[in-house]
């Protein structure tokens, strides 16, 4: 689902990422873990076309990203084009970002409207059935201001879903809750998985990737230093700077 050659990503004179290469399986719970620092949100612009890649090549779905080839000449997409193959990608960040004015439905419901020309009923309907599956039937009608941050979480996967992905981006998706509200929402990520959703997910919670996932990946100065099995690499990691990361974070 995600395929990843050689990929380079600088910032002026900072190379951000070295040359990255790792393949995500269709229905994979794909984890990456690093320290700050390490490039592991770029890469995850990267696979979703908020950062363009310097060197190297990324595949989404089989498709280059950002560019259309023809022959063996490579054209860069127009906005109009990336903005099409970005509805395919959910991705959810740290914080919400819920649109305030908008209840909890309403969220879901934007961009199917908004975006894919879709009738308020029909989008309406299904975003109670996401919000029913992420466990907030009964805040439909809330603001985000009258929810939790882990409901407003669950209601940020919703609205990811409501467009229907092939792919689901975490970024650190429970990194800005409170220890309690953690569980709710890694419960919906494990439901998602088991639905047999492909995910990427950027986390720190061990436990999660270790029951979750079936890769893991640990990043380390934009280089993928080791990567396997999560229970493998959690419990018998083979690199001095892997060792060293687990011993901060387990
Ligand atoms: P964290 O765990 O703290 O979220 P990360 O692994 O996600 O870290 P990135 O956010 O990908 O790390 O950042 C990697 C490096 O790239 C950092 O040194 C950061 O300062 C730099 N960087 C990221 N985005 C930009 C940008 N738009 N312009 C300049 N530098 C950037
Ligand atoms: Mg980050």
């Amino acid at each position: 689902m995600v395929k990843a050659e050689g990929v380079h990503k600088s910032f002026g004179h900072i190379e951000v990422l070295k040359g990255i290469d790792l393949e995500v399986a269709p229905r994979e719970v794909f984890c990456l873990i690093g320290p700050s620092g390490s490039g592991k949100s770029t890469f995850l612009r990267c696979i979703n076309h908020l950062e363009k890649i310097n060197a190297g090549r990324l595949w989404v779905d089989g498709e280059l990203v950002g560019y259309r080839q023809k022959g063996a000449k490579l054209y860069e997409l127009r906005d109009s084009e990336v903005a099409l193959k970005r509805r395919d990608i959910g991705m959810v960040f740290q914080r919400f970002n819920l649109f305030p004015h908008m209840t909890a439905v309403e969220n879901v419901m934007e961009a199917p409207v908004q975006v894919k020309g879709e009738s308020k009923a029909v989008a309406r309907e299904r975003a109670l059935k996401l919000l029913d599956r992420v466990g907030l039937s009964d805040r439909a009608g809330n603001y985000p201001s009258q929810l939790s941050g882990g409901q407003q979480q669950r209601v940020a996967i919703a609205r990811a879903l409501a467009m229907e992905p092939k792919l689901m981006l975490f970024d650190e998706p429970t990194s800005a809750l409170d220890p309690e509200l953690v569980g709710d929402v890694l419960d919906v990520m494990r439901g998602l998985a088991e639905d047999g959703m492909t995910m990427v997910v950027v986390t720190h919670e061990m436990g999660f990737a270790r029951e979750v996932g079936d890769s893991l990946v640990f990043m380390d100065g934009g280089v993928v230093v080791e990567s396997g099995n999560p229970r493998d690499v959690l419990t018998n990691p083979q690199h001095d700077r892997t060792k060293a990361f687990l011993s901060k974070v387990l």
